[in-house]
């Protein structure tokens, strides 16, 4: 029953895993490649990586936080959220946790690649501010807003300390297999297009995204070490936007609306955090002068409004920006060492964002500055729709 429809599917999954492989989004040019695992923690490898939360650590936490909280942090899991399809490739649960009263909903989504460990990290941290922090600014973010939180969007790949999820048999309890033999990986930040939706995964949290219909969100990742292409300074955190300020796709978005709020969002972020003198901020770029135009991020269709399969009939959309932590845990690399700054960088990223937005601040930032943020003069953008398109 179950011999014809997987054989279609792997061919399919096949020619997703190497699109995801030509695309990456967190590989500057003269750095070594982000995605590649070899640069990450290798559970093989010499790299401590004891310090990094696992998945039953996160399950612990926010059951903690639940418990301890002063104002309501409430976490589920999809099962309880009820989305049809509800647990990762592997079978485990996958969590999100909500906090605040609001009308307005705040997509913050961490750790969709398994080895970026500090989304997570970030992630639980601001949801504890949020939980307990009676300032006057916090609890302005809890009467506006109502927070989805997700701390760690891809377990699987989280356990197995690889960017993507692994394809799995339910029948077997074993990787699903390719017309080659191997194990089929799925990059998750590719697969909310037409053509994917390949892991389970993706269809959960579409699914919930459809639900909440968010107002807007931000998205948390790692790349690798790199310097200011003109200071040579080391970056220690990039701002970036999926679908490229003015380029060809973003400014026929929302009657142009998300091209001028995430530029204002990241030209506050580069503000307020380049008043701290350990933090280096730069913009995303792919390198060689390239900007990121992918539509099939999950960031991406959110901004496009995807409707697959019919659930997001009313084509619902909302503005959603990336943060790139440099660094990682892997030898050679920053190590352990800088762990603190990382998560602290990004939860102070997050807490001036949200902030801004609460206040109208970031809705007053001319978005015209986010020339001023150091990047390398655009030449063209790196799609995954029609290659290299250069600067008009
Ligand atoms: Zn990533």
């Amino acid at each position: 029953m179950q011999s014809t429809k997987p054989v279609r599917r792997h061919r399919r999954r096949l020619a997703a895993v190497v699109t995801a492989a030509s695309l990456m989004l967190a590989a500057p040019a003269g750095v070594a490649p982000a995605m590649a695992s070899a640069n990450f923690p290798s559970p093989n490898g010499q790299t401590n990586i004891s310090s990094i939360l696992t998945y039953t650590d996160v399950q612990k936490e926010l059951q903690k936080l639940e418990r301890t909280s002063r104002f309501n942090v409430d976490a589920f899991t999809l099962a309880e959220a009820g989305t049809s399809v509800n647990t990762s490739e592997q079978g485990r649960d996958l969590y999100v946790a909500t906090v605040g009263t609001g009308p307005e909903d705040v997509w913050l989504q961490g750790r969709i690649h398994g080895n970026e460990p500090y989304g997570t990290e970030s992630l639980l941290t601001l949801l504890k501010d949020l939980g307990s922090n009676g300032s006057p600014d916090y609890n302005l973010l809890r009467e506006k807003y109502t927070f989805h939180i997700i701390p760690m969007y891809n377990p699987d790949g989280s356990e197995a300390n690889i960017r993507q999820t692994i394809l799995w048999d339910d029948l077997t309890g074993s990787p699903e297999l390719g017309e080659n033999g191997r194990e089929l990986r799925i990059d998750l930040n590719r697969d909310w297009t037409e053509a994917g939706f390949a892991a389970k995964e993706s269809l959960a949290f579409y699914e919930y995204w459809t639900m909440v219909k968010p107002d807007f969100g931000v998205d948390i990742h790692h790349q690798g070490l790199k310097q200011q292409w003109d200071t040579g300074d080391d970056v220690t955190l990039s701002l970036g936007i999926s679908l490229a300020p003015g380029g060809p796709t973003l400014p026929g978005l929302a009657d142009g609306t998300y091209d001028v709020l995430t530029r204002q969002m990241m030209v506050h972020v580069f503000d307020e955090l380049s008043k701290y003198g350990s933090i280096n901020i730069d913009r995303y770029q792919v390198g060689n002068g390239l900007e990121i135009d992918i539509k099939g991020g999950v960031v991406s269709a959110m901004m496009l409004g995807l409707d697959y399969q019919g659930l997001n009939p009313e084509g619902h959309s909302n503005p959603v920006v990336f943060l790139e932590t440099s660094g990682n845990t892997s030898d050679g690399s920053l190590g352990q060492k800088a762990r603190g700054k990382s998560v602290r960088q990004n939860v102070l990223a997050l807490e001036e964002l949200l902030i801004g937005m609460a206040t109208g601040e970031i809705q007053q930032e001319d978005p015209e500055r986010w020339d001023e943020i150091p990047h390398q003069p655009t030449t063209g953008y790196q799609t995954d729709y029609a290659g290299i398109v250069p600067v008009q």
